[in-house]
């Protein structure tokens, strides 16, 4: 088992991954890793995440409470907002929070990634949603995020930033990275006259690849609440990236009862 100092320089490692690929500025972002059920390891508030080393990393219980943390380091004011993963997704073993430029420039933009246009991207994230504003460091955003953590392993915080969580610290990276490639991607193609986005056939060979690998986390081609009886994907997903009911069955049961009360039947 990585004994907890490990754990801790991992994290001062992805630290400087993030800050020097530009996904932060100044002191923001935030990283956690659970290593027990009430024992999470979290970067402090107010320094960079570029220059940490392992004594700058606090201990916290599930409720977000200081277990351990040194000199004048305090957990990440957003650490609320990781709890409520862990909470809801006893799945998860890291979170990762940053503010990459694409990402974030959707975010602010009101757009969620939701456009197939990448086999990886499908394959990995599906669709990114757009959790609804909230004030950082009070429940809002908490609260905004929770509807989408059943369903997704990465989120957009409306005019903030980006939220992914997996399995591993190094896998909850690998999805931010993966975030902002797609949103760079679907930056740069939209200059370039709009993607040409893959087929739903395309997009469905694409969700069976990735059942077949019984790849981890939550994505919508396993719970994809329009994906039931091979309906529509999740690409039909609504600007906000929420859930659009399938019309498709209740227009053939609205011409149905038309053409009986015509007498038509
Ligand atoms: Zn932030």
């Amino acid at each position: 088992m990585t004994s907890e100092y490990e754990i801790k320089k991992e994290i001062c490692e992805i630290g400087r991954r993030i800050y020097n690929k530009g996904m932060v500025a100044a002191n923001d972002g935030n990283i956690s890793v659970k290593i027990s059920e009430n024992e999470f390891l979290c970067t402090p508030t107010g320094v960079s995440k570029g220059f940490m080393t392992p004594d700058y990393i606090c201990k916290v219980d599930k409720e977000g409470k200081v277990i351990q943390a040194n000199g004048n380091f305090k957990p990440s004011s957003e650490i609320k907002m990781h709890m409520r993963v862990y909470k809801e997704r006893p799945d998860v073993v890291s979170v990762v929070h940053a503010h990459p430029m694409y990402a974030t420039g959707f975010a602010i933009a009101g757009i969620p990634l939701t456009q197939p246009i990448m086999p990886e991207a499908v394959i990995t994230l599906g669709c990114v949603p757009i959790a609804e504003y909230g004030t950082p460091s009070t429940e809002e955003i908490p609260d905004a995020v929770s509807k989408y953590l059943p369903y997704y392993d990465a989120v957009l915080l409306e005019n903030h930033g980006a939220l992914t969580y997996a399995d591993s610290l190094l896998a909850a990276y690998h999805k931010m990275e993966s975030v902002e490639f797609y949103a760079q991607l679907l930056f740069i193609a939209k200059q370039l006259g709009g993607p040409q986005e893959l087929s739903e056939a395309q997009v469905q060979r694409l969700y069976e690849i990735r059942r077949q690998f019984g790849m981890t986390g939550k994505h919508p081609a396993d719970l994809c609440q329009n994906n039931k009886e091979g309906k529509a994907s999740c690409f039909n997903c609504n600007e906000k990236g929420s859930h659009t009911p399938d019309t498709t069955e209740l227009v053939s049961e609205i011409t149905k009862r038309v053409i009986e009360q015509l007498g038509l039947k």
